[in-house]
């Protein structure tokens, strides 16, 4: 069972850290140690060095440095938006967001709602889509913030950012997006986009976990969600994280050159493991439309399998992979993303998300095309109940 072999098939959850960003960071934990906010010679090359990669960031999604915010994490950067509206505008108590968000901002409005505030979850369809009328439809006259994530970590299905943006400046409302899976797989511009705020993570873009940002357009409102010293031109408190955010800042550049990459080579691996897995696996869907959609990401349904034991088998096998499905006190919950889709529970339960990523290549693909298929089907096989006829027409029927 010791395998040497590592088929990293899940870069929606993490990336491995680029060896140039490791060796971009590493100055700032010896020889610049400082505190860039000090005024002695020893502060000047920190504060020099967040100054670059605060254009490094910038750059990647067209925006001027001075309107970047740096925060701990993705998290973060989606709560600190989302707060800080309600704050601006303390008579609106209004937010809306979608039933496919990522984990943390479905329960950052869940807890909203305990504190009074009031929310409004817009759902999609089976392919993963939003319809632009549900958004007009919710918006009220005192709704402070509209955020919806623009790639869904989970499918890879992105939404019409640009035109949900353009419905709220109509209406005159704040808009946030989650553009953390979008970064290095999508050109970004924040001018283009029309958005107020957005949100990206670095360990997503193969910088390490614990360094996020948030944009906030010239002119839009914003207060603080950690309040603190003068950091980030007082708009995020807390000595900054330096080695992280120059890290942060060398993943942007490199990541500005590889979106060509990502579109192609990385596109057609991710299709011919696609291709391959629905063509010899039966009773196999995908999940979620074809396009738009991140060039890395796919998310197949394996009908009357449970998705946690072809991970189980699949990482014997030195592939990592992952469900989308969140483990509570030991019972295994479908997806919410694919629950919300209208997935039928005996293919969400069943379904795995394949996330490619820069290291990955055709050997890879190969490995899980050889390994895959005997997993499911000795599974299927060794179900006590196998799947039965009404089950397999509810599987088919869509
Ligand atoms: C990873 C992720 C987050 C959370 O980012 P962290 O930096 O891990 O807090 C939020 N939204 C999406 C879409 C993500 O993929």
């Amino acid at each position: 069972m010791s395998n040497e072999r590592l088929v990293y098939l899940d870069n929606n959850a993490t990336t491995r850290v680029a060896p140039e960003v490791v060796e971009a960071m590493l100055p700032c934990l010896t020889e610049h140690w400082g505190n860039p906010s000090s005024a002695y010679d020893l502060a000047n090359a920190p504060a020099r060095m967040i100054a670059e990669a605060r254009e490094q960031v910038a750059r990647l999604i067209g925006a001027d440095p001075r309107n970047i915010v740096f925060t701990s994490c993705g998290t973060e950067s989606n709560n600190a938006a989302i707060q800080s509206a309600l704050h601006c505008n303390p008579t609106k108590r209004h937010v809306i967001t979608s039933v496919v968000e990522h984990t943390a901002n479905i329960k950052f409005c869940g807890q909203l709602e305990k504190r009074g505030y009031e929310t409004t979850f817009l759902p999609v369809d089976l392919d993963g889509g939003i319809d632009l009328c549900d958004l007009q439809d919710a918006i009220r006259p005192d709704t402070a913030i509209v955020s919806l994530m623009w790639a869904n970590n989970e499918t890879g299905v992105l939404f019409p950012v640009e035109e949900l943006a353009a419905i709220c400046r109509s209406r005159g409302v704040l808009f946030h997006t989650d553009a953390i899976q979008v970064a290095g797989k999508l050109p970004i511009d924040v001018r283009s986009l029309g958005v107020d705020f957005l949100s990206l993570s670095a360990h997503k873009l193969r910088a390490p976990k614990g360094i996020g940002l948030l944009y906030v357009k010239p002119g839009a409102p914003f207060e603080p969600y950690i309040i603190g010293g003068g950091q980030e031109r007082g708009q995020r408190g807390g000595t900054e994280n330096v080695a992280y955010i120059v890290a942060f800042g060398k993943a942007a550049e490199l990541a500005l050159g590889q979106i060509d990459d990502e579109n192609t080579r990385v596109r057609a691996l991710r299709d011919s493991l696609e291709r391959g897995i629905l063509q010899t696996i039966r009773s196999s869907v995908r999940n979620g439309g074809g396009e738009p959609r991140l060039p890395n990401t796919t998310n197949i349904g394996f009908d009357g399998v449970e998705a946690e034991a072809i991970l189980l088998l699949l990482d014997r096998e030195g592939i990592c992979a992952s469900s989308g499905s969140a483990c509570t006190t030991g019972s295994i919950e479908p997806s919410h993303v694919l629950q919300a889709m209208g997935v039928p529970l005996s293919r969400s339960k069943g379904s795995l998300r394949f996330s490619l990523g820069l290291d990955n290549t055709k050997a890879d693909v190969d490995w899980v095309l050889k390994k895959l298929p005997p997993i499911v089907s000795r599974l299927r096989n060794a179900s006590p109940k196998p799947l039965g006829q009404a089950e397999a027409h509810l599987a088919n029927a869509d």
